[in-house]
Parts: structure tokens; C-alpha cells; sequence
């Protein structure tokens, strides 16, 4: 084991990896980052994950990715997250290696992997519910090591991968793995946007910004992007959206209730925090929507004597990955053009440095980091 960095904080930590490997069998090494406690993150020298059931496949990572939820996991904000895990539920790869049950794919097929891990056989992955898969759900870079190393193994493989077709942006698949389906099942659909609809997006962090991109497929009239971030803004405007708010200098709410009839048809919550939600609460109409996406840590204030009178649904959810399949026909396609997403690229090696420019997203200009090995 040698400890190569250390990131967040001056601790050094020296912790026990999730495999500890048998006395006396040596297995191969790679790189990957694991977790070490709150405020500790290490790129460190781990085995090579094997297969370990019948129906898992190890994978050689091409391209990863950081999401807000693995900065919260490095800052010790999601228990579930062991130390000694590696972290990462993003990214695309190639099939190194199949467990004896594995129908759909063979050593060398080039694949996306999602974020959700799915059975295919539950009573939740019957309803097409695989974020609550009993037997699988959001386990990558959790409970179980993840992306962000040089190979993962990925149980349940046939029904949690997705093939990448010949010729298609391997980059831009990347944000197939979470964030497009996200933004778009638990914030465009749960929302219900519709044809001639006004939309408010709060938070154009990169869900929000996937979710700016996957509501313009059911054609809203309008869509607000709200931040405190000019930049974010202003890159929103490029990727579709009608009107921005930096709600760091000017009411959002007041701003909205004075430029529509009294509202806006859905608000998507994108960041997670009681001031965001706030705002969405306050400036959805009568019959509308308003649709949680944001990561919350903490409870919120929930207006709920004005919201019933007003007939506003509140739609919550973890991602179930169910259109990953038709969002991949829009990317391929040239429909939807996710790579406008990546601002940087780092190598493996780097991946400190990633988290750092990751987590100082607005100084440093960052929407998607894509990390190599
Ligand atoms: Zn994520
Ligand atoms: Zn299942």
C-alpha cells in the first residue's frame, strides 16, 4: 500500500482498504481514490477488483468523473460511505472481464456504467424502480468501491451497463452515467413539463444544467435559470435558457411573481439547500409542480398552508436510470449535446487536483471534470 497524496485537510491518514487482501495471495495493483474519513481522500495502491458472483463484470475505466455527491462524501457528509471505499459512481469503460451468467457483454465491448445498480429481478426493478433495487440501488463509490480507479467490478452487470455504439462520444457518454438522468427523470419528468410551459430551474450546477437541456425536449415556452453564479448564468443562456436570476443580487421570487401572471408551471430544485427550496416553494402557480432534485442534508421549510390550497404537487426522488436507454438515442444522435458539459480533463493521477478544481467550482470555472487514466 503506499499512500501517494492527501487532499482536504493536513490529516495523513493510513486506513484499511475495503479489500483487504488473504495473507500469502498477492494480486495485481491499480490506482484509485479511496475515502479515509472525514476530510481525507487518498490516491493509493489497491487490488485489482475480481469477480466475485456469476453475474458481475469487471470493468477498465476510460473516462471518470466528480459529482457534488462525492465532494459531500469527502467532506464525511454521507455515512453510508465507509473509509476504505473507493469513490466514484460515474463513468465509461471497457469490459475486461465477464462473470459465467453474463448474456449481453464479452471481454472488450465498450460500455457506460450507471450510476444505479440494478437486478433486473426485485420487486422495485420490476416497476422499474432501480434506484430502490433490493439488491443493488446506488451502491458504486458507497457501499461498494467505485469509479474513480483504473478497473471496478460492477455487480449485475447485464442490467447495469449500457453498450456504447460504434463511432459515439465516449466523453459525452459520461454524463449518461448520473447527471443527464437525473436532471431529466427526477427533475423534467417529475415536474411534468409540458409544451408552452414556464420552467425555473434553480441551481445551474451540472444536474441543473441537465436538467436545462432535457426539458427542451417537451418544448417549454420559458426557463428561468436561477444561481448566484454569473458565469453558470451565462453559460445557461447558451445551452437554452430564456431567462436567468442571479439570485445573489436580485429577488428571485419578486422578480419571477413580477414577470409572469402569478408563477411559473414548474420549479426544479438543484441544489439542495433550504434557501433554494424556499424559492421554488414561492414561486410555482396554482396546479404546478414542483420538483426536488437537490441533495438535502437537513429539513426544510415546507409552506405547506399555502402549497394545498394551490394544488402544487412535490415531486422528491433518487434517480431510477429508466430513460438512460432513450437519452443515449438523443446523444448519439447529435440531439442533445451533453459534451458542452466538460470544462476540464485531468489525468488519474491528478485527481486531487480535479477535486480541488471541482470543489472551487465558480473560481475555477468548472462544470464536468472528466479524469483519464
Ligand atoms: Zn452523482
Ligand atoms: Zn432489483
Amino acid at each position: 500500500m503506499n499512500n501517494i497524496q492527501s487532499v482536504l485537510s493536513d490529516k495523513t491518514g493510513t486506513f484499511e482498504l475495503n479489500e483487504i487482501l488473504k495473507p500469502g495471495i498477492t494480486r495485481a495493483t491499480m490506482k484509485g481514490l479511496v475515502y479515509g474519513g472525514p476530510g481525507i481522500i487518498e490516491l493509493k495502491n489497491i487490488p485489482i477488483p475480481e469477480i466475485l458472483e456469476p453475474t458481475d463484470a469487471v470493468i477498465k475505466i476510460l473516462k471518470t468523473t466528480i459529482c457534488g455527491t462525492d465532494l459531500g462524501i469527502s467532506h464525511g457528509k454521507i455515512p453510508s460511505v465507509l473509509p476504505g471505499t473507493t469513490l466514484g459512481h460515474e463513468g465509461v469503460g471497457v469490459v475486461d472481464e465477464v462473470g459465467a451468467a453474463i448474456r449481453n457483454f464479452k471481454k472488450g465491448d465498450h460500455v457506460i456504467i450507471s450510476c444505479i445498480t440494478s437486478c433486473g429481478t426485485c420487486e422495485y426493478c420490476k416497476k422499474q424502480m432501480y434506484s430502490h433495487c433490493e439488491d443493488g440501488g446506488w451502491i458504486l463509490g458507497n457501499t461498494i468501491n467505485g469509479t474513480q480507479a483504473e478497473y471496478v467490478r460492477i455487480p449485475h452487470a447485464d442490467n447495469s451497463l449500457y453498450a456504447i455504439p460504434a463511432g459515439a462520444d465516449e466523453e459525452a457518454l459520461v454524463m449518461l452515467s448520473d447527471i443527464l438522468p437525473t436532471g431529466h427523470e427526477i427533475g423534467v419528468i417529475n415536474g411534468c413539463v409540458k409544451p408552452g410551459d414556464t420552467v425555473a430551474i434553480v441551481g445551474a450546477g451540472p444536474v441543473g444544467m441537465a436538467a436545462l437541456l432535457t426539458a427542451q425536449f417537451y418544448s417549454p415556452a420559458i426557463i428561468y435559470m436561477i444561481d448566484v453564479d454569473q458565469n453558470r448564468l451565462d453559460l445557461a443562456k447558451k445551452f437554452g435558457a430564456t431567462h436567468t436570476i442571479n439570485s445573489g443580487k436580485e429577488d428571485a421570487v419578486k422578480k419571477i411573481m413580477s414577470e409572469t401572471k402569478d408563477g411559473v408551471d414548474v420549479s426544479i430544485e438543484a441544489v439542495g439547500i433550504p434557501d433554494t427550496f424556499d424559492i421554488c416553494q414561492n414561486i410555482v402557480r396554482p396546479g404546478g409542480h414542483l420538483a426536488n432534485v437537490g441533495v438535502h442534508g437537513k429539513k426544510v421549510d415546507l409552506q405547506i398552508q399555502k402549497l394545498w390550497i394551490s394544488n402544487i404537487t412535490i415531486t422528491t426522488g433518487l434517480v431510477n436510470t429508466n430513460t438512460t436507454p432513450m437519452l443515449l438515442k438523443t446523444v448519439t444522435s447529435g440531439k442533445l449535446e451533453p459534451a458542452k458539459l466538460i470544462t476540464h480533463h485531468f489525468k488519474l493521477d491528478a485527481i486531487l487536483e480535479a477535486y480541488k478544481v471541482f470543489g472551487n467550482a465558480s473560481k475555477e470555472n468548472a462544470m464536468k471534470v472528466i479524469i483519464e487514466p
